[in-house]
């Protein structure tokens, strides 16, 4: 089995002690192994290069996290820059369905899944979107093929078009739009014919069928364990017939998935669903983030990033103490404190956190100390100068009218905030004082 990137990683960094910022030298050896993996993701050449010469744009001279590794760091930066590539605008799993009937025309291979898929996402239709759905199957060299989608409507209840033997495939496009007008329904979804290979006899009379419903998505299914060869197919269709978006087929198997990566980067084009099983409820909208969990090779890397985010709050945290040490504590540093208590669930949430505070709490409440409070006071603090905020002492008379008065408030608010950040102030150095290991730092954690 492919060994995975973190591993492989891993192994490049144990080498490097941990430094402020990530070196070229670190970058470039961390994309070696990035490239190798995507390669091994089935990522195309000239994608796996582009990509990861972005990411390495991107990646030197970025200062290192604490408590993460630089290879971790470079990891994280190249999952964000993969769901970057994969995400593109738009919401994956919306469909464009608006005048009734609505046209929706399935393409690709034959044997790529694009029977079962058109049942599933006229089942997700149906169910999910409360749509009337009707199916009409257009390959009229395999009869079977026929069948398979009729006998897909029976299970999940959606209509299909009956079968006229010898029609033409245009033929069979006009009665379903005919059907779907007559009968009320929202969409109609065209199930066309597929071949092995790419044909001009294929691509014409999906050309012709297009030219007379004119589909609102044109969507092609591929086979996601065919990596490279999925991306030319989509090409092709796309310059032949113009598709709206693609799913991605058997993504339950053993693939990496980096034919999801190769596709957005060369098409363009949204990949809108996933198939992940043969049963008519796996179809999936597409997450970028899940993908690019996978062909990095790192069920964790959510994780990963998270802790990386608390550190670097941790590591904010830190600065502010030290500042705290040194007994200074201004109007910024309220701010930030009092933007830290909005985030963690206002007063009651923190108070609640902190040993021996519930008493406080419920002092604090019954003053009538809410949150609307701590949005006023840093609005009071936003009217501010910055040589203010660095030293309230310089506020005079007139300004604290001003200031009031450019955040909508009474003086005597200003006055209750002034107050506080004395006292606060006061207290901050006393903890200070008792070193690091003191009050201060367990009340941060
Ligand atoms: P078509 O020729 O493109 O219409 O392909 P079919 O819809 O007949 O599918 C071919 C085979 O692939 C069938 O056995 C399906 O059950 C299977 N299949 C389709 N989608 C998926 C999928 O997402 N995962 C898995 N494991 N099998 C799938």
């Amino acid at each position: 089995m492919f060994e995975n990137l973190s591993e492989r990683l891993g192994g490049v960094f144990d080498r490097l002690t941990k430094q402020g910022a990530l070196s070229d030298e670190d970058v470039k050896t961390a994309l070696r192994e990035v490239r190798v993996a995507l390669l091994e993701a089935d990522v195309s050449l000239p994608v796996a290069r582009d990509f990861v010469k972005k990411v390495q744009d991107q990646a030197t001279g970025q200062s290192v996290t604490k408590s993460v590794t630089p290879g971790q760091q470079v990891v994280k930066i190249v999952h964000d820059a993969l769901v970057d590539v994969l995400a593109g605008e738009g919401d994956p799993g919306a469909l464009k369905i608006d005048n009734p009937p609505t046209p929706i025309l399935m393409v690709g291979l034959q044997g790529s899944g694009k029977t079962t898929t058109t049942g599933k996402l006229a089942k997700r239709l149906t169910e999910r979107e409360g749509k009337r759905v009707l199916m009409a199957s257009l390959d009229v060299y395999r009869p079977a093929a026929m069948e398979q989608l009729a006998v897909l409507g029976t299970q999940i209840g959606v209509d299909t078009l009956p079968i006229v033997p010898g029609q033409k495939p245009v033929d069979i496009a006009k009665r379903a739009k005919q059907q779907a007008t007559m009968g009320g329904y929202d969409v109609y979804m065209l199930d066309t014919a597929g071949r092995l290979h790419i044909d001009e006899v294929l691509m014409d009379e999906v050309e012709q069928v297009r030219n007379v419903v004119n589909p609102r998505e044109t969507l092609l299914v591929v086979d996601g364990l065919t990596g490279q060869v999925a991306v030319e197919v989509a090409e092709e269709f796309d310059a032949k017939v113009g598709i709206s978006g693609v799913v991605l087929t058997r993504m339950d198997g053993d693939g990496r998935g980096g034919a999801a990566l190769s596709m957005r980067a060369v098409t363009g084009k949204p990949i809108k669903f996933v198939g992940l099983g043969e049963k008519m409820d796996a179809l999936e909208t597409f997450e970028p983030d899940r993908i690019a969990g996978r062909i990095l090779g790192m069920g964790d890397i959510v994780a990963l990033v998270e802790k990386a985010q608390e550190t670097i709050e941790a590591e904010q945290a830190e600065r502010m103490m030290r500042r705290f040490q040194k007994g200074q504590f201004n109007m910024n540093d309220l701010k930030m404190q009092l933007e830290q208590m909005m985030k963690m669930g206002g007063m009651e949430g923190i108070m609640g956190m902190m040993p021996g505070m519930g008493k406080m709490a419920k002092q604090v409440q019954e003053a009538g100390f809410d949150d609307k409070i701590i949005t006023r006071q840093i609005a009071l603090i936003q009217s501010m100068t910055k040589k203010e905020r660095a030293n309230p002492k310089l506020l005079q008379a007139s300004r604290k009218k001003r200031i009031a008065k450019g955040a909508g408030q009474d003086v005597s608010e200003l006055n209750k905030l002034l107050k506080m950040h004395r006292q606060m102030a006061d207290m901050m150095k006393k903890m200070g004082k008792m070193g690091k290991g003191g009050m201060l730092k367990q009340a941060m954690k």
